[in-house]
């Protein structure tokens, strides 16, 4: 099994270590600790002498005049990892004192070259910083929030509730009919580029994942799925999503596409999606590798996905 970007995540979360205040406190000022800091939701980028994941020190950290307190992220060889929003500096790279390659950048584009063990680093410090900002004020009494557990929870101080960061899920699927399978084009981003990708949509509360799968085919495309097979997941932090990857065997064939979502939905033979997926197809243009709905695309054209 390949490892999807954003997937790869090797940091230890340290639920134990992470309930210790003092140990948290400690780890914040000790010299190995190594903090990301992210502006506006830009991640740090260091480019020489390779391009990486820029970490800074805590004493760099320390300098900033910055209210937020940093994310603890996890443990890594014993090292403790944070990441810190810097957004309210006004020239953070100045502040932060970097070297001039060092720069701010935004996470997908960054994960289009990071390794996958960082990129994972980044689903986690982007989605969890995201949140924190999101989530000032208490969603049951209004009052202000508290970060605690190291960024794991937010607390009313107000009436006590906690509150955890969330994770939207998301079925993506690839729906097939033989030797050919279903692909479509959403309004926006899709639309825009040309490309066609599998159908997708949120999952909605009190609802299996396959319960999700037959509902989205049907109303993005009108057709009726039977069989449906988990695949793989991504993180995709844009803010929280996680992709639950799966393939789905059509029951029915006749598309009614949802025309408010859809501006397209297509049979497509194995031969030209082949095709596509090598960049030599002469229109039909299939999403890059960074994203699940690829890979969902490829182990069904080079035959790996099997009904029995
Ligand atoms: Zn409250």
């Amino acid at each position: 099994m390949h490892l999807h970007v954003f997937a790869g995540n090797p940091l230890d979360r340290g639920d134990v270590y992470r309930r210790d205040q003092t140990w948290l406190e400690a780890q914040a000022i000790n010299s190995r600790s190594r903090f990301l800091p992210l502006w506006q939701l830009n991640v740090l980028i260091q480019a020489e002498p390779e391009t990486r994941l820029g970490w800074v020190s805590p004493a760099a950290i320390a300098r900033l005049d910055i209210a937020v307190p940093p994310v603890f992220l996890g443990l890594l060889e014993d090292v403790a990892h944070f990441a810190t929003d810097v957004s309210q500096l006004g020239d953070p790279r100045h502040e932060l004192n970097l070297e001039e390659s060092w720069r701010f950048e935004e996470a997908r584009t960054a994960a289009t070259y990071l390794s996958p063990t960082e990129t994972g680093i980044l689903a986690q410090s982007k989605a969890q910083l995201d949140w924190h900002r999101r989530h000032q004020f208490c969603s049951v009494c209004g009052q202000p929030t508290v970060l605690g557990r190291g960024g794991h929870i937010r607390k009313c101080m107000a009436c006590k509730v906690e509150h955890f960061p969330r994770t939207d899920p998301v079925a993506i699927m690839v729906v097939t009919d033989g030797d050919r399978c279903l692909l479509g084009q959403s309004r926006g981003r899709l639309a825009r580029t040309g490309a066609y990708s599998a159908l997708a949509g949120f999952m909605d509360q009190g609802e299996s994942i396959e319960a999700a799968v037959r509902r989205e085919v049907k109303e993005e495309a009108g057709i009726e799925v039977g069989q449906v097979r988990y695949h793989s997941s991504q993180p995709w932090p844009f803010p929280s999503s996680l992709m639950i990857g799966c393939h789905a065997r059509a029951l029915t064939t006749d598309i009614h596409k949802d025309d408010a979502e859809m501006t397209d939905v297509q049979w497509f033979d194995r031969a030209d999606v082949l095709a596509a997926l090598r960049g030599d197809h002469p229109h039909l243009r299939v999403p890059a590798p960074i994203a699940i709905a690829h890979h969902l695309i490829k182990a069904w054209a080079e035959g790996d996905v099997r009904w029995d």
